[in-house]
């Protein structure tokens, strides 16, 4: 048929229209993200109702319609079950679903986008990393396909790539010991939390989810982006609010 396609993609959101329907938004690699409509998928006996759930991944046929597509059918390799038995990592998965959400847009190839994402969940289901650091690495990655990344590997007063001390969001970058005066607001930063950025940045998606770091590599980063994220992204995150509110119980 002309107007059917077939796309890989993850279900970003899922939200019941009609009776019987869903309406779901999907990240998919080459059109980006776009919706879809599922007949009958919230009738308990429908062939999409398992599929028809945020982080359901895998390939979707679907009809292109003048204003949306139509699922005609959809073959699901991934339903992220293990990440839902934890409600941490539940939390921390939604927020990586709207980060990706907020970042992509119809007709925009979005092949690197939707490698990040399946490679965050499954490191969320990993229990030997911690979920705040498939958060911190999740988010510098993000922010580096999108162009919006800070230069971690050379000072941003005098491009000196030795001897780095802080790091300066209203500069966007690392701060040398020489230059330090010059920033107004530095945050002062160990060699590893430099190492792992600039590990961040650099490194191909699938390698990114291979180390762990210190408790106070763990704190520089919370801090650093924390400070970028209000910097680039003027949304308010619904699952980053649970997700605060929960951090603060537990401590
Ligand atoms: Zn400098």
């Amino acid at each position: 048929m002309v107007n059917q396609v077939k796309l890989t993609g993850i279900v970003l959101s899922a939200t019941p229209v009609g009776e019987y329907d869903k309406r779901l938004v999907i990240l998919t690699g080459q059109r980006g993200k776009i919706t879809a409509f599922a007949k009958g998928a919230r009738r308990p006996s429908s062939r999409f109702a398992a599929g028809s759930r945020p982080f359901s991944f895998g390939e979707f046929s679907l009809y292109q319609g003048r204003e949306a597509y139509n699922v005609v059918e959809m073959d699901i390799q991934n339903y992220f079950d293990d990440i839902s038995m934890d409600m941490d990592a539940v939390y921390f998965g939604f927020y990586f679903l709207e980060v990706a959400d907020y970042y992509s847009h119809e007709n925009v190839d979005s092949r690197e986008m939707i490698q990040l994402l399946y490679q965050s969940l499954r490191a969320l289901a990993n229990e030997s990393i911690p979920n705040k650091l498939v958060r911190y690495i999740f988010e510098l990655k993000t922010f580096y396909i999108n162009g919006e990344y800070p230069d971690v590997f050379s000072c941003a007063h005098c491009g000196n790539k030795d001897g780095l001390k802080g790091f300066d969001v209203q500069k966007s970058g690392a701060v040398c010991r020489e230059c330090e005066g010059l920033s107004k607001e530095m945050i002062e930063l160990n060699t590893s939390t430099f190492y792992t950025m600039q590990y961040i940045v650099s490194s191909p998606i699938p390698k990114l989810y291979s180390f762990t770091v210190t408790e106070v590599v763990l704190k520089e980063l919370a801090m650093v982006m924390g400070r970028w994220r209000s910097k680039y992204i003027d949304k308010e995150f619904k699952s980053l609010e649970f997700l605060d509110q929960k951090l603060i119980f537990k401590s």
